[in-house]
């Protein structure tokens, strides 16, 4: 299949990767740039569920994912003693028969990314951003840090939360705000035989539990209101971690005292940005977290930017559509199911931080589960 679109991404990381190989696979000319010299990314683990796999499967590259991660069971919510509250099963149906609910450590899911984009041949800038977008309405004319310049039919921002491309096509756009609660994450030995995710609950000011990510590898996550946002000394790190796991029993407890290095502790303030519609202005257009960063409260972000590679792909290479005709199709598909999760993640994290309001996190995580199953 060939489409004569030339486009230029900006941005090689989850989103922009997976829309490099989404657009490659409909026969369209694409280029990456990225500004990462070495190209790395840090060692966390992410969690993805069903339709992050769905998503996967339409760019073929489930396999790749299913053998580079460790498929677990699904969501088990405990009570702050370790007692079962509520168990939401994975659901392979909506997977394409893959495993659904996939541990997977971020370097594990950007080796998967960057294998097939060299074996596709396409062109990746490394070391490289741009100095100027200059939307000419029938083409963009792109000119980069490395001197070169290009001429395109679409340039995809795919620069992550901080997103310099969103500032310039909408400058009154806030910067990411901060949620009141931060994220707290360590790697430890996974014990034989667990193989479920497990979140407890019933402390004030967030929840914290592990997720298995290798067959040898779980993380324990925390997210904890933060009041103030501050910054914490890296020493102190595990320390601080600890605190906020006091009091839970059952294997967290156990794990809690095994965050020992703060140098392997990650902590991260939530910060999010939830563009309205439209996410694009003339041959511009944003994705991922450029368009829709989340709290971690749903395991949706990855998710969120695969999918918005998918059918942004799918769109342009409707046959004649034009580049408008296609991002709008864009908006169409993506902009209610980006936004219901990033609402969502807010409400929960808002629920933690009042825990005396009507909500039950459960039924929220429930139904949103049922929503992202349906086709995109
Ligand atoms: C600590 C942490 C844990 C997370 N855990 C989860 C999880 O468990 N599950 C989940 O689904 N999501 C998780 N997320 C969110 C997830 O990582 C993001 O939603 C996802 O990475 C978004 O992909 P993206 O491609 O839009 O942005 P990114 O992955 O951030 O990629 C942006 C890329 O653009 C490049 N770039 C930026 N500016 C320029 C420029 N001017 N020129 C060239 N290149 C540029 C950057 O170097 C980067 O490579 C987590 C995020 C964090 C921070």
């Amino acid at each position: 299949m060939s489409n004569s679109k030339r486009v230029l991404i900006v941005g090689g990381g989850i989103g922009g990767l997976s829309a490099a190989i989404g657009l490659h696979n409909k026969g369209i000319a694409v280029e990456v740039i990225e500004r990462s010299v070495d190209w790395t990314v840090y060692h966390v683990g992410i969690i993805v569920q069903a339709n992050f796999v769905r998503a996967l499967a339409q760019l073929g590259l489930a396999d790749d994912a299913i053998k580079a991660g460790f498929p677990y069971k699904g969501v088990r919510f405990l009570g702050k003693d370790g007692s079962v509250v509520a168990v939401l099963p994975g659901d392979p149906d909506v997977a394409q028969g893959y495993p659904s609910d996939l541990g997977l450590t971020r370097p594990a899911l950007h080796k998967v990314l960057t294998d097939r984009v060299k074996a596709l041949g396409i062109p990746v800038r490394l070391g490289v951003s741009y100095e100027s977008i200059d939307d000419q309405g029938d083409h963009v004319k792109v000119h980069c840090s490395d001197g070169s310049e290009g001429s395109y039919d679409l340039v995809i921002a795919a620069d992550g939360n901080y997103s310099k491309i969103r500032t310039m096509l909408f400058p009154d756009t806030p910067a990411p705000q901060f949620t009141g609660q931060g994220v707290w994450r360590y790697n430890l030995p996974r014990p034989e035989g667990m193989e479920w995710a497990e979140i407890y609950l019933g402390k004030d000011g967030g929840k914290a539990g592990y997720v298995p990510l290798t067959k040898e590898t779980l993380y324990v996550l925390a997210v904890f209101e933060e009041p103030g946002n501050p910054r914490f000394p890296r020493d102190k790190l595990a320390e601080e971690f600890r605190k906020r796991l006091d009091g839970y029993g059952g294997p967290l407890g156990q794990f809690r005292d095994m965050i020992v290095d703060p140098e392997l502790v990650v902590y991260r303030p939530l910060e999010t940005c939830m563009m309205p519609a439209p996410w694009y202005k003339g041959r511009v257009v944003l994705i991922g977290d450029a368009a829709h960063s989340t709290t971690p409260h749903l395991g949706q972000g990855a998710a969120m930017a695969v999918e918005d590679a998918v059918v942004l792909s799918e769109e342009l290479a409707k046959p004649g559509a034009a580049i408008e005709q296609a991002l709008e199709g864009y908006m169409r598909r993506r902009f209610d199911r980006a936004n219901l999760i990033g609402q969502s993640s807010i409400k929960l994290g808002h629920l933690e931080m009042h825990p005396d309001e009507v909500g039950d996190p459960v039924e929220i995580t429930d139904n949103i589960r049922k929503m992202l199953a349906e086709p995109i």
